[in-house]
């Protein structure tokens, strides 16, 4: 049986992170992912990361808008200690070997984003996530660790309240093993294609979460999605809102910039939650463009300052659009980008599980709340990898070995065997597309107690449907119909979650929206859901918000 202190779950910003501050503490310390770790999705990060690092701008304004921009469900004491924190992580990405664009002075170029008062988002062009995964890496491979590359975890193995190991299995080899360790850090990144139209890659569908979730963790505010408000109309690619942050401005089909009726005050850079409900409400009175869109200018930033701050978008339009940026409007529409739930953790990383800890996407700390600032990802990856592998190892320093057993690995095998040697059912790609049209139609932008309960029958029925899941290829090597079936799996237990937390919470705040209960209910809803699983289906309980200073208020951009 393979065996380390500490192991990560995914080699994205946040695993990264946490590896490179466990190895720092002096454990032994192995990453698994399923994907080399320079294309995991944090690498698609095109608009930048927050820091307050400008004369005019403050640590506490930084605070502020994340709070408010949470809608007063990000947890305060966390928020205080995220931004704080964020002036020195951006340096030390700089020290990594980050290479940021620069303003006239010399000084970090920072650009404005949604929802935050000063210039605050730090950038390398459009492809920051790229360069801080470069850094990061590089610095990563000047230390000592195991890597396990193209290895899937399947569970996560907790007896007696405390983590043992992980099963996992080699793309290469089809075999299934176990690797014991006395901290598990899950950092498996987004769960965006539980949706159909969606900026995440196709390899983002909440694994970790998953596993956390199938052996005892505590989800939490699973049911906050954010939908981005620009994306590209056919394909969902992302067009950062950088593009706003460099002067871009949307106009409906009577060319009025329709911003200025939702957001009076900071028009196209209100926060992602108000701008893509204006755009739907555009579209769905009838002011949008025939195929239902909205467009997204940015032909009088001149074709000198598009080319160089915006080169990947204007690629992404020409090749994926057959639109150039700098002489037509961009097509676009909101699409499904980012999780605000994920496994319930405090600012150690820590889950209610002895061991286990999560960070980046897969957490949930909660400084995102009900809506997350753009920019505030990158930081949080950062920000919180390090917390969780600090923790993580100093667990490891003083836990007693852990106990995993062949049984363990074979209980994990078990089931996934069965699917591989079904003669009859259902392929997986055609679940996953059920999955991704009922959660696209039911449980999108807008909710009602009506349509949500329809996605809650049709998904339970699609999980039935699920259960007769039949791989067709029997190879061990690269079977990516196997890794289909298992992905599918994982993202049909976290849409019932999603589905279930949104029926229960019957008002509206952030990114959800309901038609139904129209207002913010801080007397009943100011606290986050938390979901076990149960034989039923998840079982929901409710903790209180973490306050410090900032009073409740109404939110207007
Ligand atoms: C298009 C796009 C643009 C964005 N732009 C910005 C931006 O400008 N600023 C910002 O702040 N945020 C941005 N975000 C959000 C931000 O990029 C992500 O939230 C963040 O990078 C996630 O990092 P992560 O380390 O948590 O996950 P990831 O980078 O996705 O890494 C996940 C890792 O987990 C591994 N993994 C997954 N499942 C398994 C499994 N079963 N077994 C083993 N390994 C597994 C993967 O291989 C990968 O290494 C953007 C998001 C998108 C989609």
């Amino acid at each position: 049986m393979r065996r380390h202190e500490v192991l990560v779950v995914g080699a994205g910003l946040a695993g990264q992170r946490a590896a490179l501050a466990a190895v720092e503490a002096r454990r032994d310390v192995a990453i698994i992912s399923k994907l080399h770790p320079l294309r995991s999705h944090s690498g698609a990060a095109q608009g930048g990361i927050n820091a307050a690092v400008g004369k005019e701008d403050s640590v506490d304004t930084h605070i502020y808008d994340t709070v408010k921009g949470s809608d007063y469900l990000g947890d305060q004491d966390a928020i205080e200690f995220f931004c704080r924190e964020a002036g020195p992580t951006v340096v030390e990405m700089e020290h990594y070997g980050t290479i940021f664009s620069r303003a006239e002075d010399g000084s970090l170029a920072r650009r404005p984003f949604g929802g935050q008062g000063f210039p605050r988002t730090i950038y390398a062009a459009d492809r920051t996530g790229l360069a801080l995964l470069q850094a990061l890496w590089e610095r990563l491979g000047t230390e000592h660790f195991t890597l396990y590359q193209e290895w899937d975890l399947t569970n996560i193995v907790v007896r007696e309240g405390r983590v043992q190991g992980i099963v996992a299995f080699d793309r290469r080899t089809g075999q299934f093993e176990g690797i014991a360790a006395k901290s598990v850090i899950v950092a498996t990144g987004p769960a965006g294609r539980i949706y159909g139209r969606t900026t995440n890659a196709h390899t983002c569908t909440g694994d970790g979460v998953a596993a956390a979730y199938d052996a005892g963790a505590l989800l939490k505010d699973l049911e906050f999605v954010q939908f981005h408000p620009t994306a590209l109309l056919e394909s969902g690619i992302l067009i950062t809102e950088g593009a706003r942050g460099e002067g871009g401005i949307l106009k409906n089909v009577l060319g009025e910039r329709f911003m200025g009726k939702y957001a009076p005050h900071v028009l196209d850079l209100a926060s992602r939650d108000v701008v893509s409900r204006a755009i739907v409400t555009e579209v769905r009175e009838g002011r949008g463009f025939p195929g239902d869109f909205v467009h997204l200018e940015l032909m009088h930033l001149g074709k000198e300052r598009i080319e160089t701050r915006l080169q990947e978008i204007c690629d992404f339009c020409r090749n994926f659009a057959g639109v150039d940026p700098v002489v037509s409007p961009i097509p676009i529409f909101p699409a499904q980008h980012y999780m605000m739930g994920g496994v319930g953790t405090n600012i150690r990383g820590e889950t209610n599980i002895a061991g286990l800890y999560a960070a980046g996407e897969a957490a949930c700390v909660s400084i995102h709340g009900a809506n997350r600032l753009g920019g505030n990802s990158l930081l949080e990856t950062l920000v919180f990898g390090k917390q969780a592998g600090l923790a993580a190892a100093a667990h490891a320093a003083s836990a007693s070995a852990p106990e995993l057993n062949d049984s363990d690995v074979a209980d994990a095998e078990a089931p996934v065997r069965r699917m591989m040697s079904r003669t009859d059912g259902e392929d997986p790609q055609a679940i996953r597309t059920a999955m991704q049209q009922t959660m696209d139609r039911y449980v999108g932008i807008y909710r009602t107690e009506a349509d949500l309960l329809e996605g809650l029958r049709q998904i339970r029925a699609i999980q039935k449907r699920f259960e007769q899941v039949r791989v067709v290829d029997r190879s061990n090597v690269y079977n990516l119909n196997l890794t289909d079936a298992l992905e599918t799996g994982h993202m049909l237990e976290l849409a019932e979650v999603i589905v279930v937390g949104a029926f229960a919470r019957t008002e509206s705040r952030g990114a959800h929206s309901r038609v139904d209960y129209p207002s913010r209910d801080d007397a009943h809803w100011m606290r986050h859901t938390l979901a076990r699983k149960t034989p039923e289906g998840p079982n929901l309980t409710y903790a209180p918000v973490g306050y410090t200073r900032w009073e409740p208020k109404e939110r207007v951009y």
